[in-house]
């Protein structure tokens, strides 16, 4: 069970939650990071009393620096800081809650100092899984899911003594906001609408990424990555309710499925004390009040980033770095109201034409590739 713990982006949706579970568990904070937000990082490291905060913004940090003065607390900036807060001696778990593949060098280092990571940031798997599975293999780093959908497998798979023995594992997706909506209709979403999730209040590029599907899509291949399952073993079901997280599905035609209220504090919660549980701060389910529960096929014909991903995930090497580089441009780009929603999955299949991807790649070409990406889907 962790006890010390470094939140890699505390400021937002996820690193707030985890601060709600650590204070209801009575854990410690190691470190503090965030991007700029200089008041409310402030507000938590007097909260929390952490080591160090690390600004990832150096103006930030500056500014930072002056209003702790009066405390303990030393504030570092940019990636070196990012770094330090991910590799301090003192703690034992990392939270990985910054949002894109900015996480992807402070997890490595992490995982090369042995600490458990509370995996949040799915983007740094589906870029360079390969190598940070390997790297967390060779460092002895127990890496445990925070997303809720590879939470729910993880806890699914916990009686499992033989992973031979998985048939398929079954990813559950709400569907959206714009479930049931074709391909014309999607065409004109302001960023008002794609920005109202129906069941989980999460930061604004993952709600995009939930509306256009492509989150689902990330999540496939950060199921592929975290348990070492090839893609026909994978299936994605729409239910529109987020009450079954996921499903294993046995070789026997067993599926154990783990159920609970759409709160993302129940999978950072374990995400922390596993193997072991402990009562927390989260909502219990009630099945008499939580409605019927449905299932239905995900629609790859309106929304052509799920195929576009699933697409991905089949290549491998560095497909998964380039569709994600490609995605987080255009929805930078959506985002400031810049380009339209189905513009988002034009320019990822523009970048994905326009940059070869390459088989089992080091660090340095899935940098690259994510740079390439980038480019391509930025190009007018
Ligand atoms: P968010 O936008 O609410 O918060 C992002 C955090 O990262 C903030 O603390 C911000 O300061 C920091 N950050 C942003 N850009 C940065 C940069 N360039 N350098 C350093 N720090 C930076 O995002 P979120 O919704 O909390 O999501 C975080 C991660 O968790 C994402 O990878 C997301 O896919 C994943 N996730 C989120 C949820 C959810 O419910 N919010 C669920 C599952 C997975
Ligand atoms: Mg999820």
């Amino acid at each position: 069970m962790s006890s010390r713990i470094s939140i890699l982006g505390s400021t937002g949706s996820i690193g707030r939650q985890s601060l709600d579970v650590i204070a209801a568990c009575g854990m410690q904070v190691a470190a503090l990071t965030a991007n700029s937000s200089v008041e409310l990082v402030e507000r938590q490291a007097r909260q929390f009393n952490p080591e160090l905060v690390a600004m990832m913004d150096e103006q930030a940090a500056a500014d930072l620096r002056v209003r702790l003065a009066d405390t303990q607390i030393r504030v570092a900036g940019g990636m070196e800081g990012l770094i330090e807060a991910a590799t301090l001696p003192s703690a034992d778990t990392v939270i990985t809650a910054v949002v894109g593949m900015v996480g992807l060098k402070p997890t490595l280092a992490a995982i090369r100092e042995g600490k458990r990571i509370a995996l949040a940031n799915k983007e740094t798997l589906v870029c360079a899984g390969e190598l940070v599975m390997a790297a967390a293999q060779e460092y002895g780093a127990e890496i445990v899911p925070v997303d809720s959908e590879h939470s729910a497998l993880f806890q699914s798979m916990q009686g499992c003594r033989d992973r031979g023995e998985v048939k398929r594992l079954i990813l559950t997706a709400s569907g959206g906001p714009f479930f049931g909506w074709k391909r014309e209709d999607l065409e004109g979403v302001t960023l008002e609408k794609a920005l109202k999730h129906p069941n989980w209040s999460m930061g604004a590029k993952i709600t995009v990424d939930s509306a256009t599907l492509m989150n689902k899509g990330l999540e496939f291949i950060e199921a592929m990555h975290l348990y070492h399952m090839p893609p026909e073993k994978i299936s994605i079901v729409v239910h529109r309710e987020s009450i079954v997280h996921s499903l294993v599905e046995y070789c026997d035609n067993a599926v154990i499925a783990q159920l609970g209220s759409p709160d993302m504090r129940i999978p950072i919660q374990y995400a922390l004390t596993w193997p072991s549980r402990i009562p927390g701060p989260a909502d219990p389910l009630d099945l008499l009040t939580c409605g019927p529960l449905t299932f239905a096929q995900p629609d790859l014909e309106s929304f052509p980033c799920l195929p576009m991903a699933l697409n991905a995930a089949r290549i491998g090497g560095t497909a998964g770095a380039i569709l994600n580089g490609a995605n987080e441009a255009a929805v930078g780009l959506f985002l400031k109201e810049k380009i339209g929603f189905m513009d988002i999955p034009r320019r990822v299949a523009r970048a994905m034409e326009k940059v070869a991807p390459i088989q089992s790649p080091t660090l340095e070409d899935v940098l690259q590739a994510d740079r390439e990406a980038r480019r391509a889907a930025l190009t007018e």
